[in-house]
């Protein structure tokens, strides 16, 4: 028998703290304090503003080893760092972590809240709707999509130049003025007038006609459903929109450019600024066209103006949690907010000269999928873009995952164990440990320590932790520690917690793996020779002819994320353990040119996944009383 209850009713048999008291601990004043019912809040940036002398607290990052289908834990292990550093050792700390998708909750995956006794509370709550900044995305992404679709049909319907001019700049009040936007695109087009009655033929023409390809449009719809049925549709089929109709398409929310720009903005200035950069799609020239000059720069930002603003919850213990953004892990950087980082450290910080001996507390977040995309992108994207740098790295391993790499048959979620999982084998544990050596030396390469976190199952035995702990030290890792948060909450996780605390003060000398102003190719290169262990990159003439249009476009001199699978450091899911001298495929590359990277894909990406048969969703109830069960 189990002795661990279910995540929902573990989080349920708690009664969490009003979400005021857990502010109030924290220095929150009420002023910057928003609350939604009685768990949850808004917090405010202006926090960056008030403790601006703050030094930063403490930054350590929770990034994985190569895991199975299951999940090793990295959120779980989050939680449970917090619970003991702070419920245990009395040190403060924040949790910053993602919002979850709605997708995956209803789906075959689960929530995200952790799990055991390691997890945010009230866990319905954290999983479903929030505050509301993912369906602030939805609307917002909408809006854009809408204005694009309605810009083509008008400037195509309406043949005249002057006439449709003058509907796009109507008369108010018997006088023409353009609105703000419209004079940012004047003057990237060079136009120097503010009147728009003395633009010549000329200017007219230039300004007022985007002239969208539609076939480079990439903005697509987005719904928070893992609905796979919008993956491919026809719009504008009613007679109203006289013969303008295009395939498009849904993604899900969290797999859009706004969510990846609401994890990386510094503050709502910059999120404007990001927002108007978003390249939408290239006109007949091949010229990028922007949603600065689809002119709804400004009304988009205006509908995430309360997303931006971190969402504070607490842990199972009554630790602060603060959840924000919550952006895909392969086409994106899988990180929750910058923004989140920078308040939860500014609360965390010592004040400057105040004459007494504070200690600074701990913000630990963490980076979906394992370290050579959750962590690499956090270091060359996230940090890149925040100027932040962590000071400790957990790595969080599994005797499961490591008996997965050293040979053990596959596992499937859903599916019971096969017995080398269920009983102890140290042969396989010492095989697949390569795995967790090679990804030890891969959060190295940034020049932060690292602390190796052996999320404990049942099943382990006290041979294969030795042989973990002993390997990991042996490659460098600053520690190793077995945790049982799980089992056991922020109790099991206390020699954890004091090996993080101990590795935050170690030296540190961060370091990016290139440069950015090396090519898109070398940048790539980099990133598969150092990271992932390959030979080289095999750059397809799509690929490279995407390269090619990028650099010319002057994009050339961004940061690159790449989506390839997580069950392998190459692109191959078979490719078990450490694979070495294999060609790395780039098969396509995109941009999010507004959040700042570019994107190359190894494989085609799926960006709204699907619904099995037997689905999350058919387990959920809800009672008389409100009471939600089966979520997971
Ligand atoms: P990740 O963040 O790496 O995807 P999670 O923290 O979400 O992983 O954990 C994946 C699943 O495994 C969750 O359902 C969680 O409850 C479960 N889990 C994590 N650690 C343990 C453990 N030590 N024992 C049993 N189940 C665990």
């Amino acid at each position: 028998q189990d002795p661990v209850p279910s995540d929902i009713a573990i989080s349920r048999a708690q009664t969490p703290k009003p979400i005021s008291t857990v502010a109030s601990e924290l220095g929150i004043h009420t002023s910057e304090l928003e609350l939604f019912g009685h768990y949850k809040a808004k917090v405010s940036p202006a926090i960056l503003d008030r403790l601006k002398e703050r030094e930063n607290g403490k930054y350590v990052l929770v990034a994985g080893i190569t895991p199975t289908p299951l999940g090793e834990g990295k959120s779980t292990t989050t939680m449970g760092i917090v619970q003991a550093l702070t419920a245990h050792l009395g040190k403060p700390s924040v949790a910053n972590v993602r919002q979850p998708s709605m997708g995956p909750t209803f789906g075959v995956k689960g929530g995200a809240a952790g799990g055991g006794y390691a997890q945010v509370i009230p866990m319905d709550e954290f999983n479903m709707h929030l505050t509301g900044d993912i369906h602030a995305i939805s609307a917002a992404n909408n809006l854009l999509a809408a204005a694009i679709d309605t810009r083509m049909f008008h400037e195509t319907t309406q043949k005249k130049d002057t006439t449709f001019y003058n509907r796009l700049v109507p008369k108010k009040k018997g006088k023409r003025v353009f609105t703000k936007s419209m004079l940012k695109r004047l003057e990237k087009l060079g136009i120097t007038k503010t009147n728009p009655d003395d633009l010549t033929p000329e200017e007219v023409n230039k300004f007022a006609r985007l002239d969208i390809n539609p076939d480079t449009i990439t903005i697509k719809r987005v719904v928070d459903v893992n609905d796979r049925m919008l993956r491919q549709i026809t719009i504008g089929q009613a007679t109203t929109e006289k013969g303008f109709s295009r395939s498009t398409g849904f993604d899900i929310t969290v797999a859009s450019e706004l969510m990846a720009i609401l994890a990386l903005s510094r503050d709502l200035k910059d999120m404007r600024q990001r927002v108007g950069r978003i390249v939408v799609g290239a006109n007949s020239e091949g010229e990028p066209v922007t949603v600065e000059d689809v002119g709804c720069a400004g009304a988009v930002t205006a509908l995430l103006k309360d997303a931006i603003k971190p969402n504070l919850m607490q842990s199972l213990e009554g630790t602060p949690v603060m959840v924000h953004a919550g952006p895909f892990a392969n086409i994106s950087i899988g990180a929750s907010s910058v923004i989140a980082d920078r308040v939860a450290l500014k609360l965390m910080g010592k004040p400057k000269n105040s004459g007494r001996e504070v200690e600074s507390g701990y913000v630990v977040t963490e980076a979906g999928f394992d370290f050579t995309m959750g962590g690499e992108r956090f270091f060359n994207i996230k940090c890149r873009s925040s100027g932040l740098t962590p000071n400790a790295v957990v790595l969080v391993a599994t005797v499961r995952a490591l008996k997965l790499h050293g040979g053990a048959p596959d596992v499937k979620p859903g599916q019971s164990l096969p017995a080398e999982y269920t009983e102890e084998n140290v042969e396989l544990v010492a095989k697949g440990v390569a795995n967790l050596c090679k990804q030890i030396s891969n959060a190295k390469q940034f020049g932060v320590p690292v602390v190796v976190a052996i999320n404990k199952f049942e099943s382990d035995t006290d041979a294969e932790v030795e042989t973990i702990k002993k390997a990991a030290k042996e490659a460098g890792a600053y520690d190793a520690v077995a945790t049982n948060h799980w089992a056991e909450g922020g109790q099991g996780a206390i020699e954890l917690a004091e090996a993080v605390v101990k590795a935050s003060e170690q030296p540190a000398d961060f370091k990016f793996l290139y440069d950015i102003d090396q090519s898109v190719e070398d940048k790539l290169t980099s990133i598969v020779q150092k990271m992932y262990g390959g030979a080289e990159v095999e750059i397809s003439p799509l690929a490279q002819q995407k390269i090619d249009m990028y650099k010319q476009q002057g994009f050339g001199n961004l940061p690159i994320c790449i989506a390839k699978t997580q069950y392998s450091l190459s692109h191959d899911a078979s490719l078990k353990n450490v694979p070495t001298g294999f060609k790395f495929p780039i098969r396509d590359v995109r941009a999010s040119i507004g959040a700042g990277y570019l994107y190359a894909l190894a494989a085609e990406i799926q960006t709204i996944p699907g619904l099995s048969t037997y689905a999350g969703y058919m387990n959920v109830e809800v009672d008389e009383d409100g009471e939600i069960e089966g979520l997971f």
